[in-house]
């Protein structure tokens, strides 16, 4: 039977994989493969996607998807077997119930060179620069040590030709290095952007060392990336991590089997509490100065059904040498890359016809004689190994004090009735926090000492007699200017507080998991709602965290969508004609923007996902997990890095924007100063423009330049207002023209803050796309509305 027929508390067996391409190799990396062992756990509450157990982790996965995967159901477990083992545990072997334990400790550096064969041998020339690559699974601890391995010796940045974020630094008290870390992968695959980045930098940029940090915790799945990186054949040190849980649930490793099994240097560590990290710096930098390669790369099994993978790996192999040589590429990578039907490896080889055909004819030889297919077996010949290594040497935890609470968390927060609310609930009370308590008491003190320091200026630029034009500048438009946005740093701060612990503590990978359904219907995935609702404190934020994002397209899609939500700068515009005009409607109206925002995004959704994104939403192949306390020094540092991020830009763009919307309101076309700004070029170009919101009941050249003040930051619309209209507005404006001012301030262009964020994202095309698609957008919806309510 099929996966998605399997009940909630079924256990089964995996008999096949179907589907193609990228997400069937997900699927087998994911661990997904023939003969695998899975449990279903539940069903997200909209009945789609499914949580499942498999090697010990939690696995979601669409029921469509689930249609490709056949499986055999297993008899539920004894009461007393699922006592040790619980759902904690495949039903593997590795140690249950077994009385073996390991001692954690590591005989230190060296180990009589068993793993340092080269010892005093030929190093490096003394001075070379050892350059590290960190590559792990999502959640596997990579921040956090990165973290403690640099310290502040590090900068961010992205890598050439996408925006995935990279982060070098020097491991503290050694000067000569260079530590990058990758983003976090599952496989050397080239099906996510972030995989190949990976891969690439390895290949490419060849790296001296990598320290490969596996989840000790989560230990079969994450030792299948270290397979991959052993074929390389680049100096591995592997950094054994959380073993603070896994001793604690009574688990242990022995370390020492667990390196013969390997051929590399094993360290356990825990990232958290700093333990084993000196340690692994010695051995980092140990293996990258002598260069010591991994002992072994030979993971197939001679007795392995006949041994067809085995010699099918190894006549590639011989086939493929001089290629994979002279294209730089690890001829045992690249071997198991050609057999798994990698094109990308397959065409940098540059094989020739004749040799491809030979291929050919060895892997279907070796699926015949397998009865899997070319992918399946390889990463069935993986996972053999890792099984064989892990039963050597791994003594499973009982139920970890995680998994436990993981579960019962759940029992709430995914639950089938609970789960919904608790989302609201919970946004809701960090959007109150951020915006309403801890948020507005900060920018309130920021801004009366922005207040301050512009007074004291005021005052010195006066005493000091400077000229009147610099002093207008300076005064009016650096301080006011950029003051006003500098007063959003702390809602920022805070926001990104919040999201950063319910990212770091599992809870967001959850609500993608909630939410997949409704968003598929648009179009996008379950994780495009992260970016969604940052979208209503600051489209800034919203955009710079689709980042995280697994797919372009629904990166692109999600980025082009945040300038739908109303953010919380549009809220004064909202304050102002409510209070105006509509007093006494206030919430009413206010809420129906917020919904407008969301519809009009909804509607956009489905025009983009007919015609500038077609294509399916990326493939829903999702880890959830367990939950953890986020380490404080993580928070803090990327706090830390928000709010530089943001005031270099503050510093920057909306710097430069402030001075020329300063200069335009306060010369005329002859360079002369203004002192009305009516006859200002400011004015001139609002009067131009005045004629095209002329049908929206908005033809005066005030509202024209109010909203173009909007370009810079939405609440200057309202401080020109207020400036340019006294308290005069109602005389000139009415109430359904009003209606339509409100409209299309929330659908027009986004700020300059949000549309540099873009840019930086996706480029300038798009931003300027972007910029006139919302105005058409906010113009035909504000004309819609002038249109009804002329009518009635
Ligand atoms: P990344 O996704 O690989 O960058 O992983 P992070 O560094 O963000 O860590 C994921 C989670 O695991 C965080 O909540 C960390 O606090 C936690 N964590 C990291 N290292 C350890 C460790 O050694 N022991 C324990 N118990 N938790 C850890
Ligand atoms: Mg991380």
């Amino acid at each position: 039977m099929k996966l998605n027929e399997a009940h909630p508390g079924s256990r089964a067996k995996v008999i096949s994989v179907g589907g193609t391409g990228a997400l069937r190799q997900h699927f087998l990396d994911m661990g997904v493969i023939p003969g695998a062992e899975l449990s279903v756990v539940k069903y997200a509450p909209m009945g789609d996607p499914v949580e499942l157990l498999i090697h010990g982790y939690s696995l979601t996965l669409r029921l469509e998807d689930c249609g490709k995967i056949e499986i055999e159901t297993l008899p539920d477990k004894a009461p007393d077997e699922s006592d040790t083992d619980n759902k904690a545990s495949d039903g593997r072997k590795g140690g249950k119930g077994s009385s073996k334990t390991f001692a954690s400790s590591h005989p230190g550096l060296g180990e009589g060179g068993k793993f340092h064969p080269k010892g005093s041998g030929d190093p490096l020339p003394d001075g070379t620069l050892l350059t590290f690559a960190l590559v792990g699974n999502q959640n596997s601890g990579k921040t956090t040590l990165f973290n403690k391995l640099t310290g502040s010796n590090q900068h961010v940045g992205n890598f050439p030709g996408v925006t995935v974020d990279r982060k070098d630094g020097r491991i503290i008290g050694h000067d000569n290095t260079l530590i990058t870390d990758l983003p976090g992968i599952y496989s050397m695959s080239p099906f996510s952007s972030e995989e190949l980045v990976s891969r690439d930098f390895v290949l490419k940029e060849k790296p001296k060392a990598i320290i490969n940090i596996v989840d000790a915790t989560n230990i079969e799945r994450n030792l299948y990336l270290t397979m991959q990186l052993l074929e390389m054949g680049i100096p591995v040190v592997v950094a054994l991590n959380m073993m603070d849980e896994l001793t604690a649930n009574g688990g242990s490793i022995d370390i020492n089997g667990m390196e013969s099994m390997l051929g590399v240097p094993v360290v356990p560590i825990s990232a958290v509490k700093n333990q084993g990290v000196a340690e692994l710096v010695d051995h980092a930098i140990h293996i990258a100065h002598y260069q010591e390669k991994p002992l072994k790369q030979d993971f197939c099994d001679e007795s392995d059904h006949g041994g067809a993978v085995h010699r099918c790996l190894h006549a590639v192999i011989h086939l493929i040498r001089d290629h994979a040589e002279a294209s730089g590429i690890p001829v045992r990578f690249a071997a198991s890359k050609v057999i798994e039907g990698d094109e990308l490896i397959i065409s940098q080889l540059g094989l020739d016809d004749n040799e491809k055909e030979l291929m050919d004819h060895i892997v279907l030889q070796m699926e015949n004689e397998r009865g899997l297919d070319r992918s399946a077996a390889i990463a069935d010949m993986r996972f053999m190994y890792i099984n064989k290594a892990c039963e050597a040497t791994v003594k499973k935890p009982g139920v970890s004090k995680e998994r436990v609470r993981s579960e019962k968390l759940d029992r709430i927060l995914t639950g089938r009735f609970t789960a919904i609310p608790a989302f609201i609930a919970i946004m809701a009370v960090v959007f109150w926090l951020t915006f309403n308590v801890a948020g507005p008491w900060l920018q309130d003190l920021l801004a009366s000492g922005i207040d301050k320091l512009t007074a004291v200026a005021d005052a010195a630029l006066t005493s000091a007699g400077v000229n009147d034009v610099l002093h207008g500048l300076l005064i009016e438009g650096v301080f006011a200017g950029v003051g006003s946005v500098l007063s959003f740093i702390p809602i920022i701060v805070i926001l990104f507080f919040f999201l950063s612990i319910l990212e770091d503590s599992g809870y967001i990978a959850r609500v993608a998991f909630v939410m997949d359904k409704i968003l598929r219907k648009i179009g996008l995935s379950g994780r495009s709602i992260v970016p969604m609702l940052i979208g209503f404190g600051c489209t800034v934020p919203a955009v710079m965290s689709t980042r995280t994002l697994p797919s372009e397209r629904d990166r692109r899609m999600t980025i082009i969508l945040t300038p739908f939500m109303s953010c919380t700068a549009k809220l004064p515009v909202y304050a102002f004609f409510v209070n105006s005009f509509f007093p006494a409607r206030g919430g009413f109206i206010m809420v129906g923007l917020y919904v407008l925002g969301i519809v009009m995004a909804v509607l956009a959704a489905c025009l983009y996902k007919g015609t500038l994104f077609k294509g399916e939403p990326a493939p829903f192949v999702m880890e959830l997990p367990n939950y953890r306390l986020p380490s404080p020094g993580n928070v803090l540092r990327l706090l830390w890095e928000k709010a530089k991020d943001f005031l270099r830009r503050a510093f920057t763009v909306i710097l430069l924007a402030t001075v020329v919307v300063w200069f335009l309101k306060s010369f005329d076309w002859h360079f002369a100063l203004v002192s009305d700004s009516q006859s200002s070029i400011l004015s001139s170009i609002a009067g131009a423009l005045a004629p095209v919101l002329k049908p929206l009941g908005l033809g005066d050249w005030r509202i024209a330049t109010s909203l173009i003040s909007g370009f810079i930051a939405k609440e200057s619309v309202v401080s020109t207002m207020e400036i340019l209209f006294g308290t005069g507005i109602k005389t000139i404006l009415t109430t359904l023209s009003a209606a339509c001012m409100l409209v299309f301030s929330l659908l027009y262009t986004p700020c300059v803050a949000a549309m540099a964020a873009i840019r930086r994202e996706l480029g300038s095309k798009w931003m300027i796309g972007v910029i006139v698609w919302q105005c058409v957008v906010a113009w035909i919806a504000a004309f819609i509305v002038h249109t009804i309510g002329t009518l009635i």
